[in-house]
């Protein structure tokens, strides 16, 4: 009971400011931040079991977090994101602090806007909207299919259809790009996100990924990636930021990507652990190898599709299985949705109900052509996002 009304307090007097907004720094260490802040780290550290301790690993360096504290000064309440969909609550409840993971609910919008280019589409969408992240996802999402160095006019037109989520009051996390257009030499080319959560050019063929192949070769997926999930026994909010593929003791896996190992040795609960970094701040992670493959050390370089080391069951796992995650600037990305091993072609039933998605999208895009529709934020205090009470 005291718990919901601390809660409750929370959210009402998020707009009397008397929680502080802070920002994550870079190189913050939670631990750290538990004893800067006088917090005890006993109960909120080494009393969590392995999985929560983990996912203190996970906070980034540059996110917000509110701080409720009592008129004294005293740490009530606090939250911080881990990312988009779950949060780390850590509040004072009889004398005592506890830890938890909590969803984050938040204000999802569709918005889009058109405008003329002026120059590179990043450096246009940038000057439209002042927003890096819509120009990365727009560029990230075009790069294999057109190349902008040759065929970019100034006044030819650009739209974009994304959707973006706040939280209190704030733009939050990555955007994700549904549909965009641009104009090339008045030829307009398009791209489009589809049910099945790939893209899709115009003519149903799928963008290609940078990534290429799964690491191990005709494995099973036991463990999908999830930002959070609800664990029925343990009766607690995880996080399976990675991909599980399960097979026997001693395959081969590969390198998902050419790139430079970072780390190739024992890492806690990852057991056997190699680490490859790749372009544009992309990393990947192949975790519980029963050996890593001899030459395989930090500082040499890799090709995608070398073998790096063989699955196993080391760390923190029930069976033989490879542990794989895909991160950008450390943050974790759903591998299924980068990681391809051949582009795919629509066909049949597929294929008509994307053209159907298509058409839609069309239309929309159309009208945001005809009426220029001006890049435009949600206005404050239109999105309130609340704690969702277990
Ligand atoms: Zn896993």
């Amino acid at each position: 009971m005291i718990r919901i009304f601390l809660l409750l307090l929370f959210t009402t007097t998020m707009f009397a400011s008397q929680v502080e907004r802070f920002r994550w720094k870079d190189g913050e260490t939670y631990l750290v931040f538990l004893e800067k802040n006088r917090l005890p780290v006993v109960p909120l550290y080494y009393n969590l079991d392995k999985d929560d301790q983990r996912l203190t690993e996970e906070i980034r360096a540059g996110v917000h977090g509110q701080i409720l504290k009592s008129t004294e000064g005293e740490i009530l309440q606090m939250l911080l994101p881990l990312n988009d969909q779950l949060q780390i609550h850590i509040y004072k409840e009889n004398d005592t602090y506890r830890f938890e993971a909590i969803p984050i609910i938040c204000t999802t919008k569709i918005e889009a806007f058109a405008t003329k280019i002026v120059s590179s589409p990043n450096y246009t969408i940038m000057k439209k909207t002042g927003s890096r992240k819509l120009a990365q996802i727009f560029v990230a999402n075009f790069r294999n299919s057109l190349n902008f160095k040759n065929d970019i006019r100034t006044g030819d037109n650009l739209v974009m259809i994304y959707e973006q989520k706040y939280r209190l009051n704030q733009v939050f996390s990555m955007p994700i790009l549904h549909a965009a257009m641009i104009e090339m030499r008045h030829k307009k080319h398009y791209i489009y996100l589809n049910d099945d959560k790939r893209y899709y050019d115009e003519r149903g063929h799928e963008v290609e990924g940078f990534l290429l192949a799964r690491p191990v070769r005709g494995a099973r997926i036991s463990s999908y990636f999830t930002k959070r999930r609800w664990h029925p026994i343990l009766h607690k909010w995880k996080a399976h930021l990675g991909i599980d593929y399960v097979a026997r003791r001693g395959t081969p896996i590969y390198a998902a990507g050419s790139g430079t190992i970072v780390w190739a040795a024992r890492m806690g609960t990852y057991g056997n652990l190699v680490k490859i970094r790749h372009t544009d701040g992309y990393e990947t992670r192949y975790a519980h190898m029963k050996s890593i493959r001899r030459g395989i050390y930090r500082g040499k370089h890799v090709k995608k599709g070398q073998i790096i080391g063989y699955v196993g069951t080391t760390g923190r796992s029930t069976g033989p299985h490879l542990h794989f995650e895909l991160r950008k600037h450390s943050r974790a990305l759903n591998p299924l949705r980068v990681v391809q091993v051949t582009t795919k072609k629509l066909k049949g039933k597929q294929y008509k109900a994307f053209i159907k998605l298509k058409k839609d999208y069309d239309a929309t895009i159309a009208l945001h052509l005809q009426n220029q529709t001006k890049f435009k934020r949600m206005s404050k205090f239109e999105g309130i996002c609340y704690i969702h009470l277990m």
